[in-house]
């Protein structure tokens, strides 16, 4: 078949298999581009592993630091008429150049706030890679079933405390216009929190720990947004910032719970980049895209993969890496500081429904938001037949 995007919404309901494979070389390029990494890990667990900061996590280990991975994720297969989610053909691409690379990787898919995922996970380290020297907390999901109650919990996006109203950008309409934003009740603080929080990755390193799987010395990270005033009021401080705020209680029961084993755990926190689960923020579209303008001009721009390397290598295996008050490792400072923020705000402020185009890089969005599916990459044939069934 010929497969042309199918956009409803902030979503992509179909997917490029060859674009996604140039989009997962291009991020092996860019890691061997690096050179020598100097010391990484051996042995990685990526939960979340098929798109955005947890794919990259899983490229810079494997590619950077030549490590076994084993990928967790939750993507839809392909059908002879339908074609299979850009984190499935992400996976099957990483999987053809691991393979290439006698580099041993292996994917599960499937619920990881299971059980049962949990205990395939556990088997398969069992069988084939031995005790893991780094799990990275990557997952994404506006949902998660209790694995003791069933009980399914929904994230929401809302402010807390008090009603918001800012300026958007509707990416379907490409319209600016205002949305006034209730505040969240207790209980959706709550679910949001039990979606999104530290809780599910707890129980990860307590059943790894249990099982004997963690190999001392063991780090793990999970990753976190903070951002900055323009993004507060529906992030940082509202309720999916309550969510990961959560997480710096997770990092330290999850250092002082394992002290015979010196886990090291961290929040990282990362830039704000298109991904399937930012574009799914309201504001965000217009943040980024007028971010994305400030820091191309600065030059500091950077994608998943460049972020995740610099993460590895300045940060979670750096001597004595820099942390923020809270032990936080800050990946964000060239987007949060003061003076790249100064000028974001003046092109916030400014920023009309005439004046759009011309202030931002919506068109850099678009193409990286198209490419989170596999379009808009160069060298790749869009009219060229595809087999859409891939597999790996
Ligand atoms: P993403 O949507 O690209 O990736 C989410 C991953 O989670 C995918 O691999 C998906 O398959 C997997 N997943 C979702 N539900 C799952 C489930 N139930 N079981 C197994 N796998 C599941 O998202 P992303 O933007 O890369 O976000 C990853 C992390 O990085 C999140 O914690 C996010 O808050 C954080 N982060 C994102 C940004 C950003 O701007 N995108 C910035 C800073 C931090």
């Amino acid at each position: 078949m010929v497969i042309k995007p199918k956009i409803r919404g902030f979503i992509c309901t179909n997917a490029h298999p060859a674009g996604c494979a140039a989009s997962v070389q291009q991020q092996i390029d860019y890691v061997k581009s690096q050179g020598d990494l100097g010391n990484g890990p051996k042995n990685v667990l990526i939960l979340g592993s098929s798109t955005g900061y947890g794919l990259a996590s899983r490229i810079v280990s494997a590619f950077g630091y030549g490590a076994n991975t084993l990928g967790v994720c939750f993507e839809k297969a392909p059908s002879e008429r339908k074609t299979g989610t850009a984190g499935w053909y992400n996976t099957a691409a990483f999987h053809a150049k691991a393979s290439e690379a006698n580099l041993y990787a292996h994917t599960i898919n499937g619920d990881a706030f299971s059980k049962e995922i949990k205990q395939q996970v556990i088997d398969t380290l069992k069988r084939d890679m031995g005790k893991i020297d780094l799990v990275i907390y990557s997952l994404a999901s506006p949902r998660r079933t209790d694995p003791e109650t069933g009980e399914v919990y929904k994230s929401t996006l809302k402010p807390v405390g008090q009603a918001y109203t800012t300026k958007t950008y509707d990416t379907d309409k490409d319209l600016i216009h205002d949305i006034s934003l209730e505040p969240a009740n207790e209980d959706e603080i709550q679910q949001t929190i039990k979606v999104m929080g530290g809780e599910d990755w707890e129980l990860w390193l307590a059943a790894l720990d249990k099982a004997d799987l963690l190999a001392d010395g063991c780090k793990t990270t999970a990753y976190t947004y903070i951002g900055k005033e323009l993004t507060w009021p529906i992030y940082g401080q509202a309720t999916i910032g309550k969510a990961k705020e959560d997480l710096d209680r997770a990092a330290a029961e999850i250092i002082s719970s394992k002290t015979n084993k010196h886990v090291e755990a961290y929040v990282s926190s990362l830039k704000a980049l298109v991904t399937q689960a930012s574009s799914a923020i309201p504001v965000m579209p217009l943040y980024i895209s007028l971010i994305y303008k400030v820091m191309k001009e600065e030059g500091t721009h950077e994608g998943c993969i460049e972020q995740i390397t610099g993460l590895f290598q300045q940060r979670l295996f750096a001597e004595s890496p820099p942390m923020d008050d809270m032990r936080r490792l800050r990946m964000d400072d060239k987007e949060t500081n003061d003076a790249t923020q100064a000028k974001i705000k003046a092109l916030w402020d400014q920023v009309t429904q005439d004046n759009f185009h011309e202030l931002s890089d919506y068109a850099g969005y678009h193409h990286e938001f198209l490419k989170l599916f596999g379009f808009d990459l160069q060298g790749v044939d869009y009219d060229a037949d595809q087999d859409p069934i891939a597999n790996w």
